[in-house]
């Protein structure tokens, strides 16, 4: 007489985390245990944690009931690495041997099980659930150590059950998520220290900072090393307003695809690739449908250290993404656009050594067919595509911000907590102006939108002026009345006044070669 069981779990293949379905088979005869199925060496010794936490937990193990088990994963033809499906293989072979009876058809089961029977798992359960859905499946069994159970938005969709033993399999109960007005679904997840606050006399380039971040403009921070640039990039994160529920959804899938498990969904993602990063690396596609840094950086930050130690082509990808918002990606034979609504925040030396631009360019020992090189890298078309560049230099104590400010750009001190704010209220005025259309942030607005907005008559004649003197190009004059937009909706200005396209000039006319 032949038994069976199965129910379904995850695994890690080729293409990243899929769905399984574990079908376990029992005959009687000699004892074996065998999983098929193209699981790897760790899926394969699950078999005998299995069977010492069934031995643990008070259940019959096959070798003492003499079975002949035959575990099988499908689909059969993909490749699997073990991520937690050592619960789904163990409750597959209680449900073919009878030890549990009334088991939900179709679930989904997430658990590594320890040899004493406790369950464990440290996987993203808000994607594993979405994946779910979409194979129809509502029931789920996961660690009830997973505290992450908690941060999952309520529905009524889907019911969940939690364990922590093996041994307790049977007396499992499933509900739906709660609507739990105790955990709050979208807290302000703001640092209670803010980083940034370690960082003094640059309040010039925190200004900069937060005009970048308020409008999304790409940012280029420039000069000597050890003058804080990389860590007021680093730090940029923590101006950042938290993802709405839909962003947090769209930044799951690549994290899921990845296998990377994202200790906080609120927060955004910050990536900093290494400047060796190719550009697969950077854009993703290839043969195994690789997840790029583009990708997980969505709606968060990429942050590129370094960027003239980049190589040339991999800086030229991005081009592309700094127009469009996204970039056209091969995978497989097929073409698609891969969107990227986060920013790209830059740094980099002014030579390879670093000391040009220092107090003493004679200390640097670069060849100047050295610092042609390195500085080639970045070219004039993509230095154009940072709408804001700042430099670095020794004595930043004796700069403050925007010395000329006249009406509305207010010098205000760059606390971490008041740049924060001003972000969020900046990010909110943008938000409520496109009414239908949705967020569309000001470094992406066109002409004519700002133009509609407002622009005063002596900001005009500041920018003609300007135009004229300096032969700005005219991605330069769009790109100012950009950032110009920014700086008056952070000064929660109607329309752009004289100050704020003067500022608007500053960061935009800066060149670091
Ligand atoms: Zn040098």
């Amino acid at each position: 007489m032949k038994k069976f069981g199965s129910c379904n779990s995850i695994f890690k293949g080729d293409d990243g985390f899929d769905i399984m379905t574990v079908e376990t088979d029992i005959s009687f005869g000699l004892f074996f245990f065998k999983i098929i199925g193209l699981a790897d060496r760790m899926m394969q010794e699950s078999r005998f944690r299995i069977s010492s936490a069934l031995r643990n937990s008070g259940f019959g193990t096959p070798q003492r009931r003499n079975e002949k088990v035959t575990v099988s994963l499908l689909p059969a033809h993909q490749k699997k690495a073990s991520i937690s499906s050592d619960l789904a293989i163990a409750t597959s072979y209680l449900i073919a041997s009878r030890q549990i009876s009334d088991f939900p058809n179709e679930t989904l089961i997430i658990g590594q099980i320890g040899l004493d029977g406790s369950i464990s798992a440290d996987e993203d359960m808000a994607h594993i659930i979405d994946m779910g859905i979409e194979h129809g499946i509502t029931d789920f069994v996961f660690p009830n150590s997973e505290k992450r159970i908690a941060e999952l938005r309520p529905r009524a969709d889907i019911r969940i059950a939690r364990i922590s033993m093996l041994a307790d399999i049977d007396k499992i109960e499933f509900e739906n998520i709660p609507a739990d007005d105790s955990v709050p679904q979208h807290a302000d997840s703001a640092p209670i220290a803010f980083g940034i606050d370690s960082l003094d006399g640059i309040d010039f380039h925190k200004r900069a900072m937060m005009i970048a971040i308020a409008g999304m403009h790409p940012i280029l921070l420039s000069g000597i090393p050890g003058t804080g640039k990389s860590a007021l990039a680093r730090c940029a994160t923590e101006l950042m307003p938290d993802l709405t529920p839909e962003q947090a959804a769209d930044v799951r899938v690549p994290y899921g695809h990845a296998g990377i498990p994202r200790a906080n969904q609120h927060t955004p993602p910050m990536r900093t690739p290494h400047h060796q990063i190719s550009r697969t690396g950077m854009l993703g596609g290839s043969q195994n449908r690789h997840v790029g840094e583009l990708a997980l950086a969505d709606h968060g930050l990429l942050v590129l250290d370094e960027l003239c130690e980049f190589k040339r082509s991999t800086i030229e990808s991005l081009r592309e993404v700094f127009d469009q918002r996204g970039a056209h990606i091969r995978k497989k034979n097929e073409q698609f656009f891969l969107p990227f609504r986060g920013l790209i925040i830059a740094t980099t030396n002014l030579c390879p050594c670093g000391l040009t631009g220092g107090e003493d360019d004679r200390a640097c020992r670069c060849s100047r067919p050295r610092i042609r090189t390195y500085q080639a890298r970045l070219s004039n078309p993509m230095l154009d595509r940072f709408h804001i560049k700042t430099i670095f230099y020794l004595h930043e104590k004796d700069r403050s911000p925007q010395p000329d400010s006249g009406q509305g750009s207010a010098v205000a001190p760059m606390a971490g907590s008041f740049m924060r704010r001003s972000v969020l209220e900046a990010r909110e005025i943008q938000r409520s102006r496109n009414g239908d259309e949705g967020f569309i942030p000001n470094a992406y607005l066109s002409m004519d939108k700002i133009r509609r907005l407002g622009i005063s008559p002596e900001a005009i004649a500041a920018a003609e002026y300007s135009e004229k003197a300096s032969l700005s190009s005219h991605r330069l004059i769009t790109n100012s009345f950009r950032i110009a937009r920014t700086i008056a909706d952070l000064a929660g200005s109607e329309q752009i006044e004289k100050p704020h396209i003067l500022e608007a000039f500053q960061y935009a006319k800066t060149s670091p070669f």
